[in-house]
């Protein structure tokens, strides 16, 4: 792989590999179905004695491509793409892991990875949820059946940041897939790797595809984990490297039989928004600091949730693991005000469930995608009623900061 810079080598990979015509872009190929002047090829396909394409749910050549993209921004071995970011967490534990298995996961968690954990408990995989800001939380709650822990970078929509090189150290210590959810800081703003990760997830919905425009999660393999002494590898896997047991075995059992798979369209959409991730990712981390700065000064604001603050009680350690603090923040208002009110006063900011768009996007979250979950749990995430969760864009900041003031005075 090419020793460029992040955008350099991301902006030139479809066109380094093999294109028709010279094309810059790697082309949407909407084909489902391969066909074979030799059927033995195809056999051979089939059996993974040569490369090659068989069935659209397995595997698509706009999709590879978008693979190759991920894997170079995450300085890792392999990926895998699925249709969304749910789809790729799902699809990698349910892959990996089987009854009687435990997870040591962070309570402070995406709302739909923390319902899909109540799920898998409901099949017998165990989860223990710990506050993972502290290293010491996950190590006393590993057992021997534990086989993965499970960490966000910065945790939605608190912004808690976990204890990420120790739980790293700690996790090769025992032989535990360390799963690192990247999506908030995105590969820009952090590589999982660096602090051991096995396995890295990315819901590509977010900053990597950038514009609300399509749906899409990848799974990367770093490379290093040790497959050889984890016990969940079907034999059918082991004819090959190693290091490629994990992969396979994702993209067998999890893209394969689970079939969340990425379009070839989506695809597309994703690769040409990652080429300006690391421009947007700094306007919008830009953006976030400064209207955080202002709301942390303002008298009708009770509470501000961004690592970029100094009273953050993990803005050193997101100083030193990361490029910079992140797009997303939260807001408590004073008790006085009432954030549906609030919110209807903004007008360049959307109301909107989503984040990492190129507009800023905000939601009250108690009320909407942490309901589900609950009063009690929602406590105990540092969840208030008033809260208000941000996810800044590139817009001009003054009209942001404009319309901060107005619906605040
Ligand atoms: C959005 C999100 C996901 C899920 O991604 P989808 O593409 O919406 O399925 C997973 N983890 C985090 C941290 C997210 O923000």
């Amino acid at each position: 792989m090419s020793k460029k810079g992040f955008n350099t080598t991301n902006l030139h990979l479809d066109r380094k590999d093999n294109p028709e015509h010279g094309v810059l872009h790697k082309a949407i190929h909407p084909s489902v179905a391969y066909g074979y002047e030799d059927a033995r090829e195809l056999a051979e396909v089939f059996q993974g004695k040569r490369p090659g394409y068989n069935y659209g749910r397995q595997l698509n050549p706009t999709v590879t491509a978008l693979q190759n993209k991920i894997s170079a921004m995450e300085d890792g071995l392999a990926s895998a793409a699925f249709a969304t970011g749910m789809g790729a967490i799902s699809s990698t534990i349910l892959s990996l892991l089987k009854q009687g298995d435990h997870i040591v996961s962070s309570a402070y968690l995406f709302g739909n990875t923390n319902s899909f954990f109540g799920t898998i408990q409901n099949l017998g995989i165990e989860v223990s949820f710990v506050d993972a800001t502290d290293v010491e939380n996950v190590a006393a709650a590993i057992k021997d059946n534990t086989r993965l822990v499970f960490v966000e970078t910065i945790a939605n929509p608190v912004t808690q940041i976990a204890d990420l090189l120790p739980i790293g150290q700690l996790c090769r210590e025992k032989g535990v897939i360390y799963c690192v959810d990247n999506t908030m800081t995105s590969p820009h703003l952090f590589t999982p790797k660096s602090v051991g990760a096995s396995l890295v997830v990315n819901s590509l919905t977010k900053y990597i595809g950038g514009h609300g425009n399509a749906l899409g999660g990848a799974i990367t393999d770093t490379g290093l984990f040790d497959w050889e002494q984890f016990p969940n590898i079907s034999d059918s896997y082991k004819g090959q490297d190693p290091s490629l047991w994990g992969i396979t075995q994702i993209k067998k059992k999890g893209l394969r039989d689970m079939g969340a798979s990425l379009g070839p369209e989506a695809a597309h959409h994703l690769a040409v928004g990652s080429e300006t991730l690391s421009l947007r990712m700094e306007k919008a981390c830009r953006n976030a600091k400064a209207i955080t700065e202002f709301c942390d000064k303002h008298s009708k604001v009770k509470n501000v949730y961004y690592p970029g603050l100094s009273s953050h009680p993990q803005h050193k350690r997101a100083a030193e693991l990361f490029r910079g603090f992140g797009a997303l923040f939260s807001i408590d208002l004073i008790d006085e005000l009432d954030c549906f009110d609030f919110l209807n006063k903004l007008d360049s900011v959307v109301s909107s469930s989503n984040l990492g768009d190129t507009r800023t996007l905000a939601i009250p979250v108690a009320h909407t995608i942490y309901y589900e979950m609950g009063a009690e749990r929602r406590a105990s995430m540092g969840i208030a009623d008033s809260m208000i969760r941000f996810s800044a864009g590139i817009e001009d900041v003054e009209d942001l900061l404009a319309d901060f003031e107005k619906a605040l005075g």
